[in-house]
């Protein structure tokens, strides 16, 4: 272990993880340590990451980010949830929303009243009882202050990193330029500096590795090893370009499957972001390409660029004294935008956890065993997304269809698949409606449900499920449109 306090953080790499590990260390320890970034604009940065999830805004309450600054430096829109289409079956569509659906009791969720409704030939969708649904598919917004609809952003992810580039620059982060060279380390195997080409040496006591798919320090350096979960989520290429908006931002990413993966389309201010997320096995990149072009509206504004990835995580998020953050540390897949929620929470849980006196085996162990339960959570979540499925038309959906999935799964799936129940870990990002929505969305229908509410008269479970439906009705016709709320909230002062 390494006993000399820490008072200088070096993070390597200025993509939207450096910065956001920059703006997080800068804002709450910048007076008790140094920090110091180094990036390189000749290799530049993935480019990629529009959507995000709602954590991010205790993120920005933490750094004390206003809201409409922010959405004005990076374009961007609001985020209500994810529209999937063609998942379970080939024509299906739902939303996987933010936010709470419906109401249920202390004894039984509220997806278990929705069954028995629908036993009882109250045939309305899940999504009806969702008020983030609603607003959604009627392409509607408003920010509550204190907040009734739950929400996060599309934004973009240069300017973001631009944006937060800003922000801790201002709180004293300093900034290097140029490509590191090599990685100098001490004779116990610890980072000492990080060499530039230019001949500086950047020395620290604590090291971040942001240098994205490179993983210069903890893969080129330190050899971690990586746990492939290539086997669950087999989509391993991406292609992306932007392209101009035809009409009004809709307030939720579209994400929509083909035949040997699915594609992205991110409404921001200015633009579009697209992207096809394919498996290379079942597809090449010509083909991919030529679908996502086939696929988008508006004129094309960037080269299509290929993307190559392997799905998992480093077996150690920290070792010895570097920290991997973002893509360094292992991709589980954007399909539900959990990338920036992941290092946000990275960097927040290290500086809980922070070693101002040194690095110690138990704080190493307990970050890396949070980061590790959260990280698979989120797998796990995602991979049922591909698995619970009925499509069989091509070789790319038998294989998900047909797959072994991890134990932990295999028994969340069962368990609602028998009786409608949802058991989470009380860390889990992902609460109980995300479950629902998707197991609902993508044909998962619970056999049974609590019989609790046989007790009820059919009058009043008519009465209670409309009168949530009412409600959120009468919410939505009030709002305006999202693009309305938009270009006034995001107007200049
Ligand atoms: P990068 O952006 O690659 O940054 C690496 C940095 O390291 C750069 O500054 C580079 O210059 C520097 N660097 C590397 N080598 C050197 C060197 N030798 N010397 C000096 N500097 C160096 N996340 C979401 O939350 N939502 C999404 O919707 C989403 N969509 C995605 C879609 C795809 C296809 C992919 C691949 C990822 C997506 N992500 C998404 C993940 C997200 O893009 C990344 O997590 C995020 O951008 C962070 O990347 P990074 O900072 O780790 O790496």
């Amino acid at each position: 272990m390494q006993n000399s306090k820490v008072k200088k953080v070096v993070i390597a790499g200025g993509g939207t993880a450096g910065w956001v590990a920059a703006a997080g260390l800068s804002k709450q320890l910048g007076k008790l340590v140094e920090v110091v970034l180094v990036e390189s604009e000749q290799i530049g940065t993935v480019g990629v990451g529009e959507a995000t999830i709602p954590p991010m805004r205790v993120f920005h309450s933490l750094l004390g980010i206003d809201e409409q600054e922010f959405m004005r430096a990076t374009e961007a829109t609001f985020k209500l949830g994810i529209l999937f289409k063609n998942w379970g079956q080939i024509g299906d569509e739902y939303i996987h929303p933010f936010g709470t659906t419906g109401q249920g009791s202390y004894l039984a969720d509220f997806q278990h009243f929705w069954l028995h409704g629908q036993s009882k030939g109250i045939n309305q969708a899940y999504g009806e009882y969702s008020l983030e649904v609603q607003a959604a598919k009627a392409n509607k917004f408003v920010v509550h202050k204190g907040g009734k609809i739950n929400f996060a952003y599309h934004l973009d992810a240069t300017r973001y990193a631009q944006y937060l580039r800003q922000f801790s620059e201002r709180l004293g982060t300093k900034r290097i330029e140029g490509k590191i060279k090599q990685v100098q380390q001490h004779p116990n195997g610890y980072i000492k500096a990080l060499q530039m080409e230019s001949g500086e040496l950047v020395e620290g006591d604590l090291f971040i590795d942001c240098t994205g798919f490179a993983g210069l320090l903890i893969d080129k350096t330190l050899k971690v090893p990586f746990e492939d979960w290539g086997h669950w989520l087999p989509c391993n290429s991406a292609i992306a370009i932007q392209t101009e908006s035809v009409g009004p931002a809709n307030p939720y990413v579209t994400c929509t499957a083909h035949n040997a993966g699915w594609q992205w389309h991110i409404p921001l201010q200015h633009r579009v972001g697209n992207g096809n997320v394919f498996c290379g096995e079942f597809m090449s990149d010509d083909q991919a390409k030529q679908h996502l072009l086939n696929n988008v509206q508006g004129k094309v504004l960037t080269e299509p660029r290929v993307i190559k990835y392997k799905t998992g995580r480093r077996q150690q998020f920290w070792a010895k004294n570097c920290v991997a953050l973002g893509l360094s540390s292992g991709f589980v897949e954007p399909l539900e935008s959990t990338s920036i929620y992941l290092f946000m929470n990275g960097i927040i849980r290290l500086m809980r956890l922070f070693p101002f006196d040194g690095v110690t085996e138990p704080l190493m162990n307990e970050y890396n065993q949070q980061s590790i339960d959260e990280l698979e959570n989120v797998r796990d979540f995602i991979i049922l997304h591909y698995h619970a499925t009925e499509r069989e038309d091509s070789e790319f959906w038998r294989y998900c269809k047909n797959m072994s999935v991890p134990d932990s799964l295999s028994h969340r799936m069962d368990l609602f698949r028998q009786n409608g129940t949802v058991q989470l870990g009380e860390k889990e990002m992902f609460r109980l409606e995300s479950w629902a929505h998707v197991m609902i969305g993508q044909r998962l229908i619970p056999e049974q449900y609590h019989k609790i509410f046989n007790t009820m008269s059919d009058q009043e479970l008519t009465g209670y499920l409309a009168n949530i439906r009412n409600q959120i009705t009468e919410v939505v016709n009030k709002l305006p449109t999202h693009q309305d709320f938009i270009n006034q909230y995001c107007k200049a002062s």
